[in-house]
């Protein structure tokens, strides 16, 4: 049987045994809803209150200020939108944005210009990043919204979000953050980073899939995507998932707590896997080789398609991600490559490698030995490798 090295921890990662064992009394036990008067309801509801303080707690944020949802996608998009509507109330139909943002945000936007917003798309430029600067320069008297992630989870830039939100701040316009990638990998504190709005997931710091929230400063108006109940003071209807949300407390407090030796393994991880990928001939490594995620991992390799990468790295057990998305029927390479100006050919062979904390050196080590092997044999049988060792067309990389 061959093992698993899982390496996909920006899509989703494995439980922690803590945030399991969190969710489990309120399945059977305290399985009432915390919208009831009676005893059962009111035990699920001190457990919400008490998973909401937790969190606030963890982020810098209070209490009142946490909106639980069913994760990252839903949270951005109730942040947008909920922004967007607020400046049209006053005439304001702009908003800031970044070219690599993830396609819960990009989409959203999307869909608002098809309803008459007029959007800015920051270039990223070929190192994955932008500065405080460029937002300030795209800011006009009728921007509603600046929406920038606060890292990548294709190709891990950290953004200078500190920086831009103290722009925001200065300049009267909310400030929206897409943290998915950040929370629980990073420091992240939405009074020191001057945040308005954030979004976050669970199940990318070892918590459970379906669940989320949105941190929205006080003050900052918030409408409700889902009409229902008055829950979530109004802003989110549905009966809480209790279970869920109390897994993601124990998962967050565990991430902080663990943070910086969490860092330092990743760190030392993830150098040690670009320095041996990049022996190959003909690799580059995407993204911002200084201000980047601690356990990503983004590598080009020149002559190669990244699906067929892939599956030939899941026969050795070693799951992990191209960044590009299948779309009806013809591979597209990911948004994020194209933004940071890589042409189509070499962004067609990229591999994302996303650690976590679970990772181990000698799976490290697995991979490094692994992927030349494979690299290479795609390459001997690729009429566009033929073509450029031949010298028929030029090397891109
Ligand atoms: C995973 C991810 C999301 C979506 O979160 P879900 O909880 O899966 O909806 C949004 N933004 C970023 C940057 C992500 O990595």
């Amino acid at each position: 049987m061959t093992r698993t090295v899982y390496v996909d921890n920006a899509a989703t990662t494995a439980m922690s045994d803590a945030a399991i064992a969190a969710m489990l009394p309120y399945f059977k036990e305290t399985y009432g809803n915390p919208s009831s008067l009676h005893t059962v309801g009111q035990v699920a509801k001190e457990a919400l209150d008490g998973a909401r303080a937790r969190i606030a707690a963890l982020v810098g944020a209070k209490p009142n200020e946490i909106y639980f949802t069913s994760g990252g996608s839903e949270a951005d998009n109730q942040a947008i939108r909920a922004a967007a509507y607020n400046g049209l109330a006053k005439g304001k139909k702009h908003i800031i944005s970044t070219a690599f943002e993830h396609h819960a945000v990009l989409h959203t936007l999307k869909k608002l210009e098809k309803e008459g917003f007029e959007v800015t798309y920051l270039d990223v430029h070929s190192h994955g990043n932008i500065t405080s600067e460029e937002v300030a320069a795209a800011i006009r008297p009728d921007t509603a919204l600046v929406t920038v992630m606060y890292a990548n989870n294709e190709v891990g830039s950290v953004l200078p979000i500190r920086r831009i939100g103290e722009v925001c701040r200065q300049r009267k316009v909310t400030f929206h953050t897409d943290a998915v990638q950040a929370v629980g990998h990073i420091p992240v504190n939405v009074v020191d980073d001057n945040i308005d709005m954030m979004s976050v997931s669970a199940h990318k710091f070892h918590g459970p899939k379906g669940v989320g929230f949105l941190y929205c400063r006080s003050g900052v108006p918030l409408k409700s995507l889902i009409e229902g109940g008055a829950q979530e003071r109004k802003r989110r209807a549905g009966t809480e998932n209790i279970a869920g949300i109390c897994g993601m407390a124990a998962a967050l407090a565990e991430a902080i707590g663990n943070m910086q030796a969490n860092m330092a393994k990743e760190r030392a991880l993830r150098d040690k896997l670009i320095a041996g990928l990049s022996a190959i001939p003909h690799s580059r490594l995407n993204g911002d080789g200084k201000n980047r995620l601690p356990a990503n991992v983004n590598m080009c390799f020149e002559g190669i398609e990244g699906e067929s990468l892939l599956l030939l790295l899941d026969a050795k057990g070693i799951c992990a991600s191209s960044g590009s998305a299948c779309t009806s029927g013809s591979l597209d390479p990911s948004h994020v490559l194209l933004a940071l100006g890589l042409p189509h050919e070499v962004a067609h062979g990229s591999l994302r490698l996303s650690l976590s904390e679970y990772n181990t050196e000698e799976e490290i080590d697995y991979i490094i030995a692994e992927v030349p092997k494979i690299v290479e044999y795609l390459r001997n049988i690729s009429p566009v490798w033929e073509a450029l060792e031949k010298g028929e067309r030029p090397h891109l990389i």
